[in-house]
């Protein structure tokens, strides 16, 4: 069978050849240990640590200094969340996120309400943003952190970060971004946009899976954290353990690559996935979830009306894309993303989300848009 085309870039994406052919001498000839101060083994890694530093911090306009590597956005959102608030929660106990964020995030704010913390969820409108105007009024003297995504995973829903930051630091509170599917992506500078601790990982960008990092603002403000991880002290005994080297080798090179790339890969992204949109709205009944003028440029999430995500996927098998609902249990509920965005539940059990990336070719949309037009007409006259 052919390999479906690959239509999920916001889940994962291949590792960049570039990327791939740089990291192998870490799992071979440079193995050493980053932490070795005493011989060349652990020279020749810690350097190549520090270049990862350097080009990670380059992408999002940060000191190298700034920047703790950990296993992935996961990781790093659990350490932001519970690091501060284990840091400052005798300053206050107050949290707000937003009903649209990841998992990692708002699961982490469940577990932080068991250890008193009280969470403030912030509703978004029918495009998926918020409503500044409401974050400003939630905000109280116990407010310790804010925290936002920059981009949303489902629909590229894109947040006003630096109008968000001005509220957020008028009243001394920190601003913590989910900026996983931004960085990469869209330019990210934290110190323009006012972000203090920022999330980001490197297996949504054409790197290895297993390596993102936390900036950690060091000044203006400057954050202190109680670390999840201890051991040897490595990462400013935020984040013990020996060091990743491939995979933080690989990227650091990632980044570099995205950063001289971007621009170029937006611009023949955009056109593909507004060519697969404007096809595939043809069929009648479609709609487009999320704001269309605030949005990544890789992504757009549709509802089928009259016809279920499930059966257009079972019939879509040479197309590899993410439905708009979770079964992570025996009844598929629909997205918590839809779902805060008010679309009926009939319509968010139908949406399923495209999510172009480097790789995608015009070949493979026109192959697409045909599918999914057949596919739908086939099963709304079924039906
Ligand atoms: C993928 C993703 C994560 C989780 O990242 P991992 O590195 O896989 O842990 C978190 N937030 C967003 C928005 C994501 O897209």
């Amino acid at each position: 069978m052919k390999k479906p085309v690959y239509l999920d870039y916001n889940s994962t994406t291949p590792v960049d050849e570039r990327v791939l052919e740089f990291m192998l001498p870490f799992f071979s000839d440079k193995f050493g240990n980053a932490a070795s101060k005493t011989h060349a083994y652990g020279w020749v890694t810690e350097e190549a640590v520090q270049t990862a530093r350097e080009q990670v911090a380059a992408l999002i306009h940060s000191e190298p200094g700034e920047i703790i590597f950990t296993s992935g956005a996961t990781e790093s959102i659990n350490l932001a969340l519970k690091g501060v608030y284990e840091k400052y929660h005798s300053k206050g106990n107050h949290i707000i996120t937003v009903a649209t964020e990841h998992k990692a995030v708002l699961d982490t704010c469940v577990h932080l309400e068991k250890y008193g913390a009280q969470i403030t969820y912030l509703p978004v409108d029918k495009g998926g943003l918020i409503d500044t105007g409401r974050l400003r009024s939630c905000m109280t003297d116990q407010t310790i952190l804010v925290c936002v995504m920059m981009a949303n995973n489902e629909t590229g829903v894109i947040q006003p970060m630096r109008e968000i930051s001005q509220i957020v630091h008028e009243r001394n509170s920190l601003l913590m971004s989910d900026a996983t599917q931004a960085c990469g992506k869209i330019p990210v500078d934290v110190r323009h946009e006012g972000i203090d601790l920022l999330c980001v990982s490197a297996h949504k960008f054409y790197g290895p899976k297993g390596a993102g990092a936390l900036y950690v603002s060091r000044k203006n403000p400057r954050v202190s954290l109680v670390p999840l991880i201890d051991g040897g002290g490595h990462e400013k005994g935020l984040r013990s353990g020996t060091l990743n080297v491939p995979a933080i080798a690989g990227f650091g090179k990632g980044c570099e690559i995205a950063d001289t790339e971007m621009a170029e890969n937006a611009k023949r992204i955009k056109v593909m996935r507004d060519h697969l949109e404007t096809e595939i709205l043809q069929a009648g009944n479609v709609f487009v979830n999320g704001s269309r003028e605030n949005r990544l440029f890789n992504v757009t999430n549709l509802a089928f009306s009259g016809v279920h995500a499930n059966a257009l996927i079972g019939e879509l098998k040479d197309i590899a894309v993410a439905t708009g609902s979770a079964c992570s249990s025996a009844i598929p509920q629909p997205s918590h993303v839809l779902k805060a965005m008010n679309i009926p539940d009939d319509l968010a059990y139908s949406a399923i989300r495209f999510s172009l990336g480097k790789y995608t070719t015009e070949e493979e949309i026109r192959f697409v848009a045909g599918r999914v037009k057949e596919v739908v007409c086939r099963l709304r006259i079924s039906e």
